[in-house]
């Protein structure tokens, strides 16, 4: 029988998903998905979690809950860097541990630590660390870690063409055809609390239903959200901050968007700085409207609802009413 390795729907997910499914099943194992986030596995995660975690970390363990009597390993790697030069949340540095110690009787976690500041030598190491779980195959691992690149790029491609995954599924948001567009709106945040549309509240099927076309930070080229990060007085070393304020700042300067909405959760640290140094950045440029959307365990959908119409609504009046001109001044 296959071995089985679980993969928690939270954190790190929506970006590398892909990656780590073809890796463990090139290698033999059969991956196993916690479900879709629902509200037993949000009421799971706020119970085994310190009351200060951030909303992305609840939900990340109540996704580990739900997977914990369903297989043999659970994949839970310790990121600290994905970038040369840069670092990651120290959220994900030390998520291990906090897992670990958090809930009992787990199987054994795949804890290996991605660390890019580290030389190229310690990176190969690193995937046959990963490999070594299933095979001490080490051309295999290779061989697996090749194919993984492969799906990884394929699908950072789909992201680019707007091909979305909620949930961990493509739905296609490349409406720019359609001619009963409403409005663009850029959506940005960290990928957990965007994709998740539990945590969103469903947002980006709200604004398909309301013909909203929509763009977000993963349409865009890599090189081109460096550049408009680069503006900054200081360079910005959490790499999950440099996409997000890269892509705002590209957004509010080139591409036609009339509005932006941050997703942020509530307790997060990067977020208030990311965050505050973009809305500072638009009202200097003062063309483009700005909608924070807060999240937390308690956030009810009614007023998220409530609070995007209104956004809408406000785009809608100020496009016949004001020319687009600022409503700052
Ligand atoms: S970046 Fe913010 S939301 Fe994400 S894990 Fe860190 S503190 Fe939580």
């Amino acid at each position: 029988m296959a071995i089985k390795v679980g993969i928690p729907r939270g954190l790190w997910f929506y970006d590398y998903y892909p990656l780590w499914k073809t890796f463990y099943e090139y290698l033999g194992a059969e991956v196993v998905l916690s479900r879709p986030t629902n509200k037993q596995i949000l009421d799971m995660g706020v119970k085994n979690t310190v009351d200060e975690a951030c909303l992305p970390v609840k939900v990340f363990h109540g996704h580990v809950i739900d997977l914990k009597d369903k297989v043999d390993y659970i994949f839970v790697p310790k990121i600290m860097s994905v970038y040369e030069k840069e670092y990651i949340c120290p959220k994900f540095c030390g998520l291990p541990e906090m897992v670990f110690h958090s809930i009992k009787d787990l199987p054994q976690l795949i804890d290996v630590e991605i660390n890019f500041n580290k030389s190229r030598k310690n990176l190969e190491e690193t995937i046959y660390k990963f490999g070594y779980y299933i095979t001490r195959d080490k051309e295999k691992i290779k061989k697996a870690y090749e194919k993984a690149l492969e799906n990884y790029s394929n699908y950072k491609m789909k992201l680019r063409n707007g091909y979305l995954p909620i949930d961990g599924k493509f739905v296609d948001f490349n409406n720019k055809l359609d001619k009963n567009i409403r409005s663009r709106i850029a959506i940005v945040g960290h990928t957990y609390n965007m994709y998740d549309s539990y945590t969103s509240m469903n947002l980006f099927n709200k604004l398909k239903k309301d013909k909203v076309d929509i763009t977000v930070p993963e349409m865009i080229d890599f090189e081109i959200i460096n550049k408009y990060a680069n503006e900054l007085e200081k360079k910005m070393f959490w790499s999950f901050g440099r996409k997000l304020l890269g892509s705002s700042m590209y957004f509010a300067q080139v591409q036609n968007v009339d509005g932006i909405i941050y997703i942020s959760s509530f307790g997060c640290g990067i977020d208030s700085i990311i965050q505050d140094l973009f809305e500072r950045n638009a009202r200097k440029q003062g063309k483009i409207p700005f909608l924070l959307l807060t999240i937390d365990e308690h956030s009810g959908e009614a007023g998220i609802n409530t609070r995007i119409e209104a956004f809408l609504d406000m785009i809608e009046w100020r496009k016949r009413n004001e020319g687009n001109l600022s409503a700052h001044g």
